[in-house]
């Protein structure tokens, strides 16, 4: 298997492992790189309870230094941010870009307004809202993130089915004009296989939106957006036939924000 870029650590709050075991677990499952990304610091801090601090980056560059002891030759690691999408936060991302010699950033929408619409605290929420009108707002902030330009991988394409709140019908009104953002820009977009472990059991993005991101020339990652050493790499075989199935030959590999295609 190429490469698991989506990953975290512990300063986030939400992850457990260390260093040596996300290697050990990269190792077994035959990686040839381990990237490692966890929550970016968002400001005005604190933010919320689920993100490193700007002040524990340092702590966050020592975790990654600690993998690259661990690793040796086994396997290359790789360093990157998942940083979250917010209106406002242009300047503050190239901020961060310049901090590390990062590999690649990867751009989340997890927040519709104030709202983190993914977080389980506020399942409730769901209930009580207009699913048409979260979904159109979800896709347009995230066509707005690929017209941006700053990342390099979008992440979950379709994180906003994950409590399986999803309007009824074709669901291309919604994709096809994130595709053509997507396309236009050159950011790649994960197939994350957390999704299938959710409410929702559907790996992010839908197979149609897979399609349709093929056929358009969009480029691929494979991320299991591990919180937990078990998850590195989990479910690969599977994503690997569904990424084949909808006309995918390659996945991306990167190197200090540059990307070469590999067979998949
Ligand atoms: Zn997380
Ligand atoms: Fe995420
Ligand atoms: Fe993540």
């Amino acid at each position: 298997m190429p490469a698991d870029y989506h990953t975290h650590t512990p300063l986030c709050k939400h992850a457990t492992g260390t260093p040596e075991e996300y290697v050990e677990a990269a190792v077994a499952a035959g990686l040839d790189e381990y990237g490692i990304s966890d929550h970016a610091p968002c400001r005005p801090e604190p933010f919320d309870d689920w993100r490193m601090l700007e002040s524990e980056l340092p702590e966050y560059f020592d975790w990654i230094a600690r993998a690259k002891q661990a690793a040796g030759d086994r396997v290359t690691i790789r360093a990157g941010l998942e940083c979250d999408w917010i209106k406002g936060c242009e300047s503050f991302i190239g901020e961060l870009a310049g901090k590390h010699d990062w590999d690649y950033l990867i751009g989340s929408v997890h927040y519709l307004g104030g709202w983190d619409f993914d977080n389980p605290k506020w399942l409730g929420k769901w209930a009580q809202t207009d699913v048409d009108a979260v979904w159109a707002e979800y896709w347009k902030t995230y066509a707005e993130m690929a017209e941006s330009g700053l990342f390099d991988i979008l992440a979950h394409p379709d994180l906003v089915k994950k409590f399986s709140y999803a309007p009824a019908g074709d669901l291309d009104r919604f994709y096809d004009p994130v595709i053509e953002a997507i396309a236009a820009n050159g950011s790649v977009i994960e197939l994350n296989t957390a999704g299938w472990h959710k409410p929702c059991a559907e790996a992010y993005p839908a197979p149609r939106f897979l399609e349709l991101a093929a056929s358009a020339g969009i480029g691929l990652v494979i991320s299991s957006d591990a919180h937990a050493p078990t998850e590195v790499a989990r479910d690969f075989p599977k994503a690997r036939e569904l990424a084949k199935a909808a006309g995918y030959r390659e996945s991306q590999l990167f190197k200090q924000r540059q990307r070469k295609g590999t067979a998949i």
